[in-house]
Protein backbone atom coordinates (compact mmCIF):
# COMPACT_ATOMS: atom_id res chain seq x y z
CA UNK A 1 0.00 0.00 0.00
CA UNK A 2 0.97 3.55 -0.71
CA UNK A 3 -0.63 5.15 1.40
CA UNK A 4 -1.24 7.91 -1.33
CA UNK A 5 -4.80 10.08 -1.85
CA UNK A 6 -5.61 10.03 -4.64
CA UNK A 7 -8.16 12.47 -4.94
CA UNK A 8 -5.76 15.37 -4.15
CA UNK A 9 -2.54 14.33 -5.94
CA UNK A 10 -0.99 17.15 -7.87
CA UNK A 11 0.94 17.48 -11.31
CA UNK A 12 4.30 16.66 -10.07
CA UNK A 13 7.07 14.38 -9.17
CA UNK A 14 6.10 11.37 -6.44
CA UNK A 15 8.78 8.69 -5.30
CA UNK A 16 7.83 5.58 -6.84
CA UNK A 17 9.95 2.15 -6.32
CA UNK A 18 12.35 1.65 -9.40
CA UNK A 19 13.10 3.66 -12.60
CA UNK A 20 14.13 2.20 -15.64
CA UNK A 21 17.58 2.79 -17.64
CA UNK A 22 19.37 1.97 -21.14
CA UNK A 23 22.61 2.91 -22.32
CA UNK A 24 23.85 3.71 -25.83
CA UNK A 25 27.44 2.52 -25.63
CA UNK A 26 29.86 1.45 -28.57
CA UNK A 27 27.47 1.67 -31.27
CA UNK A 28 24.50 -0.40 -29.41
CA UNK A 29 21.74 -0.27 -27.03
CA UNK A 30 21.90 -1.95 -23.52
CA UNK A 31 19.02 -3.97 -22.43
CA UNK A 32 16.65 -2.01 -19.83
CA UNK A 33 17.93 -2.25 -16.34
CA UNK A 34 15.49 -1.47 -13.11
CA UNK A 35 17.20 0.94 -10.69
CA UNK A 36 15.66 2.12 -7.56
CA UNK A 37 17.71 5.11 -7.38
CA UNK A 38 16.72 8.57 -8.20
CA UNK A 39 20.30 9.49 -9.06
CA UNK A 40 22.26 8.66 -11.67
CA UNK A 41 25.90 9.48 -12.04
CA UNK A 42 26.69 11.67 -15.66
CA UNK A 43 30.02 12.64 -16.81
CA UNK A 44 30.46 16.25 -16.38
CA UNK A 45 31.16 16.67 -20.13
CA UNK A 46 28.07 14.70 -21.07
CA UNK A 47 26.67 16.97 -24.11
CA UNK A 48 23.27 16.67 -22.67
CA UNK A 49 24.17 18.83 -19.79
CA UNK A 50 26.23 21.76 -21.52
CA UNK A 51 24.88 21.18 -25.47
CA UNK A 52 20.97 20.63 -24.66
CA UNK A 53 21.37 16.96 -26.40
CA UNK A 54 17.84 16.32 -24.18
CA UNK A 55 14.57 15.33 -25.41
CA UNK A 56 11.60 13.92 -23.07
CA UNK A 57 8.25 12.45 -24.04
CA UNK A 58 5.41 12.87 -21.67
CA UNK A 59 2.46 10.13 -21.90
CA UNK A 60 -0.15 8.61 -19.34
CA UNK A 61 -1.24 5.01 -18.17
CA UNK A 62 -4.98 4.59 -16.78
CA UNK A 63 -6.61 2.06 -14.27
CA UNK A 64 -10.03 0.92 -16.05
CA UNK A 65 -12.90 -0.24 -14.09
CA UNK A 66 -11.78 -3.76 -15.19
CA UNK A 67 -8.46 -3.57 -13.33
CA UNK A 68 -6.76 -3.42 -16.27
CA UNK A 69 -3.83 -0.60 -17.10
CA UNK A 70 -4.69 1.28 -19.98
CA UNK A 71 -1.55 2.88 -22.32
CA UNK A 72 -2.37 5.61 -24.85
CA UNK A 73 -1.12 5.69 -27.80
CA UNK A 74 2.43 4.66 -26.59
CA UNK A 75 3.46 4.21 -30.31
CA UNK A 76 2.75 7.99 -31.47
CA UNK A 77 5.14 8.71 -28.28
CA UNK A 78 7.97 6.58 -29.93
CA UNK A 79 8.07 7.73 -33.03
CA UNK A 80 7.95 11.48 -31.42
CA UNK A 81 10.81 10.41 -29.32
CA UNK A 82 12.73 9.17 -32.45
CA UNK A 83 11.83 12.80 -34.33
CA UNK A 84 12.93 14.82 -31.74
CA UNK A 85 16.42 12.53 -31.53
CA UNK A 86 16.81 12.77 -35.50
CA UNK A 87 16.07 16.74 -34.91
CA UNK A 88 19.20 17.44 -32.28
CA UNK A 89 21.33 14.41 -33.84
CA UNK A 90 21.01 12.19 -30.76
CA UNK A 91 20.50 8.43 -31.49
CA UNK A 92 17.40 6.83 -32.17
CA UNK A 93 15.53 4.22 -29.74
CA UNK A 94 13.98 1.06 -31.53
CA UNK A 95 10.27 0.74 -31.02
CA UNK A 96 10.63 -2.48 -29.01
CA UNK A 97 12.86 -1.14 -26.66
CA UNK A 98 10.69 1.68 -25.75
CA UNK A 99 8.56 -0.50 -25.49
CA UNK A 100 9.91 -2.79 -23.27
CA UNK A 101 11.50 0.31 -20.96
CA UNK A 102 8.22 1.87 -20.68
CA UNK A 103 6.28 -1.23 -19.05
CA UNK A 104 8.97 -2.22 -17.12
CA UNK A 105 8.48 1.13 -15.69
CA UNK A 106 4.87 0.23 -15.41
CA UNK A 107 4.61 -3.33 -14.11
CA UNK A 108 7.40 -2.91 -11.55
CA UNK A 109 4.95 0.65 -9.84
CA UNK A 110 1.78 -1.02 -10.55
CA UNK A 111 0.92 0.54 -6.82
CA UNK A 112 1.25 3.83 -8.12
CA UNK A 113 -1.26 3.39 -10.54
CA UNK A 114 -4.24 5.23 -9.15
CA UNK A 115 -7.59 3.40 -9.00
CA UNK A 116 -10.39 4.10 -11.74
CA UNK A 117 -12.80 6.40 -10.13
CA UNK A 118 -10.02 9.30 -8.88
CA UNK A 119 -9.53 10.97 -12.22
CA UNK A 120 -5.44 10.75 -11.38
CA UNK A 121 -3.19 8.23 -13.74
CA UNK A 122 0.10 7.06 -13.86
CA UNK A 123 2.31 9.62 -15.82
CA UNK A 124 5.19 8.02 -17.67
CA UNK A 125 8.45 10.27 -18.64
CA UNK A 126 10.65 8.94 -20.40
CA UNK A 127 14.18 11.14 -21.15
CA UNK A 128 16.84 10.74 -23.97
CA UNK A 129 20.05 12.93 -23.61
CA UNK A 130 23.89 12.57 -24.93
CA UNK A 131 25.87 10.90 -22.04
CA UNK A 132 29.22 10.90 -23.69
CA UNK A 133 31.52 13.44 -23.03
CA UNK A 134 32.47 16.17 -25.70
CA UNK A 135 33.64 20.09 -25.03
CA UNK A 136 33.58 20.82 -28.79
CA UNK A 137 30.41 21.22 -30.01
CA UNK A 138 29.60 18.00 -31.64
CA UNK A 139 26.63 14.85 -31.30
CA UNK A 140 28.01 12.54 -28.18
CA UNK A 141 28.71 8.81 -29.03
CA UNK A 142 26.98 7.56 -26.18
CA UNK A 143 23.23 8.19 -25.04
CA UNK A 144 20.95 7.45 -22.11
CA UNK A 145 17.62 6.42 -21.92
CA UNK A 146 15.51 6.64 -18.65
CA UNK A 147 12.19 5.99 -17.66
CA UNK A 148 10.60 7.17 -14.99
CA UNK A 149 7.19 7.29 -13.80
CA UNK A 150 4.71 9.14 -11.47
CA UNK A 151 1.03 9.12 -10.46
CA UNK A 152 -0.63 12.64 -11.05
CA UNK A 153 -3.63 14.09 -10.36
CA UNK A 154 -5.00 17.25 -12.85
CA UNK A 155 -2.30 19.77 -14.45
CA UNK A 156 -4.36 22.98 -13.21
CA UNK A 157 -5.69 22.05 -9.40
CA UNK A 158 -8.99 23.83 -10.55
CA UNK A 159 -9.14 20.45 -12.62
CA UNK A 160 -11.51 20.75 -15.94
CA UNK A 161 -12.74 24.37 -14.67
CA UNK A 162 -11.64 27.33 -17.26
CA UNK A 163 -8.23 29.17 -16.59
CA UNK A 164 -6.93 32.45 -17.23
CA UNK A 165 -4.33 32.83 -20.35
CA UNK A 166 -1.69 35.74 -21.11
CA UNK A 167 -0.79 36.60 -25.03
CA UNK A 168 3.06 37.44 -25.30
CA UNK A 169 4.80 38.87 -27.96
CA UNK A 170 8.33 39.98 -26.16
CA UNK A 171 9.47 36.13 -25.55
CA UNK A 172 9.28 33.33 -28.48
CA UNK A 173 9.34 29.91 -27.26
CA UNK A 174 11.19 28.93 -30.88
CA UNK A 175 12.34 29.82 -33.75
CA UNK A 176 10.50 29.16 -37.13
CA UNK A 177 12.72 27.07 -38.62
CA UNK A 178 14.09 26.20 -35.03
CA UNK A 179 13.28 23.68 -32.83
CA UNK A 180 9.49 24.17 -31.93
CA UNK A 181 8.42 20.93 -33.47
CA UNK A 182 10.22 18.34 -31.55
CA UNK A 183 10.12 18.14 -27.59
CA UNK A 184 13.38 19.06 -26.41
CA UNK A 185 14.24 20.86 -23.19
CA UNK A 186 15.22 23.73 -24.90
CA UNK A 187 12.07 25.04 -25.69
CA UNK A 188 10.86 24.64 -22.11
CA UNK A 189 13.75 26.51 -21.17
CA UNK A 190 13.38 29.59 -23.61
CA UNK A 191 9.41 29.61 -22.15
CA UNK A 192 10.17 29.50 -18.50
CA UNK A 193 10.21 33.58 -18.62
CA UNK A 194 7.46 34.09 -20.12
CA UNK A 195 5.53 31.52 -18.14
CA UNK A 196 6.90 32.62 -14.21
CA UNK A 197 6.11 36.59 -15.42
CA UNK A 198 2.64 35.48 -16.10
CA UNK A 199 2.15 33.37 -13.21
CA UNK A 200 3.11 36.64 -11.12
CA UNK A 201 0.70 38.24 -12.95
CA UNK A 202 -2.22 36.44 -12.11
CA UNK A 203 -2.26 34.05 -15.05
CA UNK A 204 -2.47 30.09 -15.24
CA UNK A 205 -0.07 30.06 -18.72
CA UNK A 206 1.01 31.65 -21.94
CA UNK A 207 -0.64 31.80 -25.81
CA UNK A 208 2.73 32.32 -27.80
CA UNK A 209 2.17 33.90 -31.09
CA UNK A 210 4.38 32.87 -34.08
CA UNK A 211 8.36 34.22 -33.73
CA UNK A 212 8.03 35.18 -37.13
CA UNK A 213 5.61 37.65 -37.95
CA UNK A 214 4.51 37.57 -34.36
CA UNK A 215 0.12 37.60 -35.91
CA UNK A 216 -0.62 33.96 -35.75
CA UNK A 217 -1.21 31.92 -32.69
CA UNK A 218 1.20 29.43 -32.51
CA UNK A 219 0.65 27.62 -28.94
CA UNK A 220 0.59 27.21 -25.54
CA UNK A 221 3.65 26.83 -23.40
CA UNK A 222 3.43 23.17 -22.90
CA UNK A 223 0.31 22.71 -24.69
CA UNK A 224 -1.17 23.18 -27.95
CA UNK A 225 -4.23 25.89 -28.56
CA UNK A 226 -7.63 24.84 -30.15
CA UNK A 227 -10.81 27.00 -30.65
CA UNK A 228 -14.50 25.85 -31.29
CA UNK A 229 -16.44 28.36 -34.03
CA UNK A 230 -19.88 27.10 -34.46
CA UNK A 231 -19.34 23.16 -35.92
CA UNK A 232 -15.57 24.05 -36.28
CA UNK A 233 -12.47 22.63 -34.58
CA UNK A 234 -9.68 25.15 -35.19
CA UNK A 235 -6.07 24.39 -34.48
CA UNK A 236 -2.81 26.35 -35.55
CA UNK A 237 -0.55 24.94 -38.33
CA UNK A 238 2.85 26.01 -38.20
CA UNK A 239 6.36 24.50 -38.12
CA UNK A 240 7.49 25.82 -34.83
CA UNK A 241 4.60 24.03 -33.18
CA UNK A 242 5.06 20.00 -31.20
CA UNK A 243 2.58 18.08 -32.36
CA UNK A 244 0.68 17.02 -29.82
CA UNK A 245 -0.86 13.81 -29.57
CA UNK A 246 -3.44 15.02 -27.84
CA UNK A 247 -4.79 17.06 -30.48
CA UNK A 248 -4.43 14.72 -33.00
CA UNK A 249 -6.68 12.83 -31.09
CA UNK A 250 -9.14 15.35 -30.13
CA UNK A 251 -9.18 16.22 -33.80
CA UNK A 252 -10.27 12.62 -34.18
CA UNK A 253 -12.86 12.78 -31.97
CA UNK A 254 -14.18 16.15 -33.43
CA UNK A 255 -14.66 15.04 -37.01
CA UNK A 256 -16.64 11.30 -35.46
CA UNK A 257 -18.97 13.99 -33.34
CA UNK A 258 -19.78 15.99 -36.96
CA UNK A 259 -17.41 19.12 -36.44
CA UNK A 260 -15.64 20.39 -39.25
CA UNK A 261 -11.87 20.29 -38.41
CA UNK A 262 -9.61 23.02 -39.99
CA UNK A 263 -5.86 23.11 -39.26
CA UNK A 264 -4.69 26.64 -40.37
CA UNK A 265 -2.80 29.63 -39.42
CA UNK A 266 -5.00 31.40 -37.08
CA UNK A 267 -4.78 34.79 -36.80
CA UNK A 268 -4.85 36.60 -32.84
CA UNK A 269 -7.99 38.95 -34.03
CA UNK A 270 -9.63 35.74 -34.93
CA UNK A 271 -10.20 35.17 -31.04
CA UNK A 272 -12.81 37.48 -30.95
CA UNK A 273 -14.89 35.11 -33.10
CA UNK A 274 -14.24 31.93 -31.34
CA UNK A 275 -17.34 30.53 -29.44
CA UNK A 276 -14.66 28.10 -27.11
CA UNK A 277 -10.92 28.11 -26.94
CA UNK A 278 -8.76 25.39 -24.80
CA UNK A 279 -5.33 24.40 -24.65
CA UNK A 280 -4.79 20.52 -24.87
CA UNK A 281 -2.01 18.12 -23.74
CA UNK A 282 -1.38 14.89 -21.91
CA UNK A 283 -0.96 16.52 -18.97
CA UNK A 284 -4.53 18.43 -18.60
CA UNK A 285 -6.20 16.33 -22.03
CA UNK A 286 -8.02 19.70 -21.92
CA UNK A 287 -7.63 22.99 -19.86
CA UNK A 288 -10.40 25.11 -21.50
CA UNK A 289 -9.48 29.23 -21.25
CA UNK A 290 -11.64 31.64 -20.03
CA UNK A 291 -10.01 34.50 -20.75
CA UNK A 292 -6.90 35.55 -23.04
CA UNK A 293 -5.08 38.99 -21.90
CA UNK A 294 -2.43 40.38 -24.73
CA UNK A 295 -0.48 41.65 -22.56
CA UNK A 296 1.47 44.03 -24.89
CA UNK A 297 -1.75 45.87 -25.88
CA UNK A 298 -4.34 45.32 -23.22
CA UNK A 299 -6.73 43.86 -25.31
CA UNK A 300 -8.50 40.64 -23.34
CA UNK A 301 -10.50 38.17 -25.19
CA UNK A 302 -13.60 36.60 -23.03
CA UNK A 303 -15.03 33.06 -23.26
CA UNK A 304 -16.82 30.76 -20.97
CA UNK A 305 -18.89 33.71 -19.47
CA UNK A 306 -21.06 31.88 -17.00
CA UNK A 307 -17.65 30.75 -15.32
CA UNK A 308 -17.78 26.82 -17.29
CA UNK A 309 -16.12 25.10 -19.74
CA UNK A 310 -17.67 24.86 -23.09
CA UNK A 311 -20.21 22.66 -24.37
CA UNK A 312 -18.07 21.45 -26.94
CA UNK A 313 -14.95 21.35 -25.17
CA UNK A 314 -16.73 19.35 -22.27
CA UNK A 315 -17.56 16.77 -24.86
CA UNK A 316 -14.32 16.23 -26.23
CA UNK A 317 -13.12 15.89 -23.42
CA UNK A 318 -14.84 13.62 -21.97
CA UNK A 319 -15.23 11.59 -24.86
CA UNK A 320 -11.03 11.59 -25.06
CA UNK A 321 -10.96 10.54 -21.31
CA UNK A 322 -13.71 7.90 -21.94
CA UNK A 323 -11.47 5.95 -24.00
CA UNK A 324 -8.38 6.12 -21.99
CA UNK A 325 -10.05 4.68 -18.87
CA UNK A 326 -11.88 2.37 -20.69
CA UNK A 327 -15.44 3.65 -20.73
CA UNK A 328 -15.75 4.59 -24.14
CA UNK A 329 -15.08 1.72 -27.21
CA UNK A 330 -11.67 2.21 -28.35
CA UNK A 331 -12.61 2.25 -32.03
CA UNK A 332 -9.45 3.32 -33.63
CA UNK A 333 -6.96 0.86 -31.66
CA UNK A 334 -5.10 3.81 -29.20
CA UNK A 335 -5.49 1.68 -26.04
CA UNK A 336 -2.66 -1.46 -25.63
CA UNK A 337 -3.19 -3.37 -22.10
CA UNK A 338 -0.13 -3.79 -19.80
CA UNK A 339 -0.01 -6.97 -18.41
C1 LIG B 1 4.33 17.76 -25.03
C2 LIG B 1 3.87 19.05 -25.59
C3 LIG B 1 2.54 19.27 -26.01
C4 LIG B 1 1.45 18.26 -25.81
O1 LIG B 1 1.64 17.08 -26.53
P1 LIG B 1 0.83 15.77 -26.12
O2 LIG B 1 1.37 14.71 -27.01
O3 LIG B 1 -0.59 16.05 -26.36
O4 LIG B 1 1.11 15.54 -24.69
C5 LIG B 1 2.23 20.48 -26.58
N1 LIG B 1 3.14 21.46 -26.72
C6 LIG B 1 4.41 21.30 -26.32
C7 LIG B 1 5.37 22.40 -26.50
C8 LIG B 1 4.82 20.10 -25.75
O5 LIG B 1 6.09 19.94 -25.35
Amino acid sequence: MTGIDWKSLPFGYYKTNYNVRCYYTNGKWSEPELSNSEFMNVHIAATGLHYGQEAFEGMKAFMGKDGKIRLFRWRDNAARMNSSARGIVMQEIPEELFYKAITMAIINNKEFVPPYGTGASLYIRPLLFGSGAEVGVKPAKEYTFVVFVTPVGPYFKEGFKPVDFQLVRDYDRAAPHGTGHIKVGGNYAASLLAIVRAHNEGYNSVVFVDSKEGIYIDECGPANFFAIKGDKYITPKSNSILPSITNKSLMKIAEEIGLKVEQRPVRVEELVEFDEVGACGTAAVISPIKKIADRSNGIVYNFCKDGKSGPVSTKLFNKLQGIQYGDEIDKYGWITFVE
